[in-house]
């Protein structure tokens, strides 16, 4: 006789557990699931979570007894098997719970908890009569009580588990998860206007010159109205405006009269007409080249390295191998920081793919990721290219022919916070290797890691676009030294001579001008007032940082302290400041000394709106603006077309940045920011202020020498054993008592060096060691190239688990940081 035949299946809960859970289904549900649906299953004493089946199988647990599911939400799986495989890499990889990923993976509404608020939905309305009984009573609930927790909807419908109605009513959008209502979508509107439909014929013109014989300055509009309309579908009321050198009033006329007619599009969502899009750019020579080779070495390579210089038309190169994708029949991703990710670019590529296009990211509402989410799953047509920020990696992809990873040395790929700390560019190259499909990195600046991939360990291939479009030249760069400027009383407040007075030209040719000031990095960094000396490591070839509370400098590696110094170590000079000056203070300065320019600020207090970025690049764009103040916001992948003058007020606060990337960032940093002038016909210009002129990152910068900068970079990196030559995880530890946190670091501390010897650096306090009532530890551990990646990591598991079940440290948290870049 057979014994009853038993089923289990093993559920990802998200949650950071060690493992997954093991439920009990019966015959007929075990018929009915398939790994990748969601389930309604209980956990904890009374809590009731959505997880997603990842095995089938017949073995009870042997810890618990397996409890039995609420309920299977889906008919078919919302999670595909090629993200599975992702998921374990990633959890393997990153040292992380498949809860985790699942939770930074999934689109919040599809993951509804007890705890999840549910709310009427008020861009629906339903039809009463359409609804289901338990539906009925759902929604009469929700009108009287304007938001109620699931576990009070499961008391009201009288139901251990009200996923299943919930879920159905999700599905026809009548009712929302909370907190998406309170952070309601509101999509950028363009005002354009079109003619009026009593013009839209094709002797409109001729009658409407006609009818505006006495009316000059309306003919000469609706003259430039046609004109646009041969380039362009939308005619933004902006762009009619500069066009016909018109008033607003000028143009309300017309509307009045009937001759134009207003309305509004939206610019990050796509409506566009099959017709309304069409063929991609033709390339020039460069681009040409660099795109056969790009197709000849994906022949024999899975990745290739695109070195562009900033304005050599990277993404029309980007376009033409999507169509060559799509041709295929299969899926495109394209990844950009979230911060490029602006309607500038999501407009230039609807322009060649129109509906094909899906945007994803963060500032996306739950309904909206969902509906991306669903089209990539079920392969439409509206979602072939998925332009998105880093978590669009976790699309349910199924048919991928391409990834392309732009800006690839953007370190905001790398997500620091919560749990998966993942890098979605070498995250991206593992899921386009699990469709053996091809990845292309892109930047004009690549990170060190990559350009030695390419080209000292040629896992990737290269290529390199030297010359900018159009021929441009390269902007010209100049130094401006500060110490001479101060000593010579030629500056006013931070700026010198030589800024003012190429300000004062390119406001008079009607350009524009950006200035750039790095955000005072929360490190606060001494430098000599006089010489702009900043004290460094000897030990870890970073900047010391000044620790109030001690007087000390201290390296936040290594823990190598001196005493503050009284004498700067180089000059002698006596004023030693730790302050340094923000955006805001220097918008002040230039709205002084320029009081008839229009002046913008953008920085993390002026782009905290959810569209206040894209409203200062729109205005900036249209010409509102004459001088843009800003951080590192104004540097990514933005496509200015009147912008002359950069001007870098102080570049030495990037380059002490204590970090031991820093002098790679610096120069990221400035190629990408002087990348924003002349990018159209003129050669633009910038200057970059700093104490040393003669710093050999600043001449790299000023001659484009990404290749000296390399060698060097590297060299250091090979003395101080850093990226490339080994790899770097971090662990912090996180408690409310200080103590605690101490005795728990130098535990873990001491049980590491037990196995990796030097390789262990700290424990350290970061800069900022307390954060909300926290305090915080870090340790570094170096990992070499020849050292195991796995045996590493099985080693740090098991030091993790034994830290963890030590009584005094059990509630300490220990996150772990795997390439902390
Ligand atoms: P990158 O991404 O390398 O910085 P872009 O792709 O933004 O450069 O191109 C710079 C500018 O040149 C853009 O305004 C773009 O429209 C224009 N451009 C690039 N390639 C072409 C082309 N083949 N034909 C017409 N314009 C182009
Ligand atoms: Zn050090």
């Amino acid at each position: 006789m057979h014994a009853i035949e038993v089923f289990f299946i093993d559920v990802i809960l998200p949650l950071s557990l060690e493992r997954n859970f093991t439920y009990a289904i019966t015959k007929a549900e075990a018929d009915f699931i398939k790994r990748g649906v969601r389930v309604a299953v209980p956990f904890g004493k009374n809590k009731v979570y959505t997880g997603i089946v990842y095995n089938i199988h017949h073995i009870a647990p042997t810890a618990y007894e397996a409890k039995s599911i609420h309920s299977i939400l889906d008919e078919s799986p919302v999670v595909n098997q090629f993200q599975f495989k992702l998921w374990e890499w990633m959890s393997s990889y990153y040292l992380c719970s498949m809860g985790e990923i699942m939770r930074a993976a999934m689109p919040n509404a599809f993951l509804l908890e007890s705890e999840t608020i549910i709310s009427l939905n008020p861009s629906t309305e339903f039809e009463v009569n359409s609804l289901k009984d338990d539906e009925y009573l759902v929604c009469e609930a929700l009108q009287q009580q304007s938001s109620l927790k699931v576990d009070e909807i499961n008391a009201i419908i009288d139901r251990k588990n009200s996923f299943p109605v919930l879920k159905r009513l999700l599905d026809q959008k009548v009712i929302a998860l909370e907190q998406e209502l309170s952070e309601k979508y509101k999509p950028k509107l363009i005002r354009c206007v079109r003619l009026h439909p009593n013009y839209q014929h094709e002797n409109a013109l001729q009658e409407l010159v006609e009818t505006l014989k006495s009316a000059s300055k309306q003919r000469e509009i609706v003259l430039s109205y046609f004109n646009l309309a041969n380039a362009t579908k939308q005619i933004k009321v902006a762009d009619l405006k500069t066009k016909s050198k018109a008033t607003s009033t000028q143009i309300k006329t017309l509307i009045d009269k009937g001759v134009f007619e207003e309305y509004h599009y939206q610019t990050d969502r796509i409506q566009f007409q099959d017709s309304e899009y069409g063929a991609s750019t033709e390339l020039n020579t460069y681009q040409e080249t660099a795109l056969e080779e790009i197709d000849g070495l994906f022949e024999t390579q899975n990745i290739v390295l695109l070195h562009g210089v900033t304005s050599s038309g990277k993404t029309e190169i980007y376009v033409k191998m999507i169509e060559s994708i799509l041709a295929e029949g299969k899926q495109a991703l394209y990844l950009v920081p979230e911060i490029a990710l602006t309607s500038q670019l999501v407009q230039r590529l609807q322009k060649y793919f129109g509906n094909q296009i899906a945007v994803y990211h963060s500032r996306y509402s739950q309904n909206e990721r969902v509906e991306v989410w669903n089209h990539v799953l079920n392969q439409s047509e509206n979602a072939r290219v998925v332009i998105g920020a880093r978590s669009s990696v976790f699309l349910p992809f199924s048919n991928l022919g391409l990834v392309i990873v732009d800006e690839e040395h953007e370190q905001s790929y790398k997500q620091f916070d919560p749990s998966p700390r993942y890098h979605a560019r070498d995250t991206a190259i593992v899921l386009a290797a699990l469709f053996k499909a091809k990845t292309l990195l892109g930047s004009a600046t690549p990170s060190l890691e990559s350009f030695y991939n390419a080209t000292k360990e040629h896992k990737f291939g290269y290529v390199a676009i030297t010359k900018r479009f159009n021929n441009v030249l390269m902007p010209e760069i100049e130094l401006v030294d500060l110490t001479d400027k101060y000593k010579r009383k030629r500056m006013k407040g931070h700026f010198s001579d030589r800024l003012i007075a190429e300000i004062k030209e390119t406001l008079e040719a009607e350009s524009q001008v950006i200035l750039f000031q790095n955000r005072r990095g929360y490190s606060p960094v001494v430098s000599c007032n006089t010489c702009g000396h900043t004290p460094e490591c000897p030990n870890c070839d970073v900047s010391l940082t000044f620790h109030q509370y001690r007087n000390q400098l201290r390296c936040h590696y290594c823990s190598h302290t001196m005493a503050m110094q009284q004498f700067c170590g180089a000059c002698g000079g006596v004023e030693i400041d730790s302050k340094g000056f923000g955006t805001e203070q220097i918008q002040e300065e230039i709205e002084v000394l320029f009081p008839e320019a229009k002046v913008a600020r953008m920085d993390l207090d002026t782009t905290r709106g959810k569209y206040s970025y894209d409203r200062i690049i729109a205005s900036f764009e249209n010409k509102e603006v004459d001088i843009l103040v800003g951080t590192q916001m104004v540097t990514k992948g933005l496509d200015f077309r009147h912008v002359k003058l950069v001007g870098v007020l102080n570049a030495d606060q990037l380059i002490n940045f204590p970090d031991f990337r820093a002098h790679e960032r610096s120069f990221q940093l400035l190629q990408q920011v002087a990348g924003r002038a002349g990018r159209t016909d003129e050669r633009g210009k910038v200057i970059i202020q700093t104490y040393n002129p003669h710093h050999t990152i600043l001449q790299q910068v000023s001659i484009n020498d990404y290749d000296s900068m390399f060698v060097e970079q590297l060299e250091d990196r090979r003395i101080y054993k850093y990226p490339p030559y080994c790899r770097i995880i971090k662990l912090t530890l996180k408690h409310k008592d200080y103590n605690k946190v101490n005795e728990g670091a130098e535990w873990l501390a001491i049980s590491l060096r037990h196995v990796f010897k030097d390789n262990v650096l700290g424990p350290e306090f970061p800069v900022v060691s307390r954060i909300r009532n926290q305090y915080h530890k870090n340790i570094l551990l170096k990992i070499p190239q020849n050292q195991s990646l796995v045996k590493t990591k099985s080693v740090l598991q098991k030091i993790k688990m034994s830290f963890s079940s030590t009584r005094d440290f059990r509630a300490v948290r220990l996150l772990i940081n795997v390439d902390n870049y």
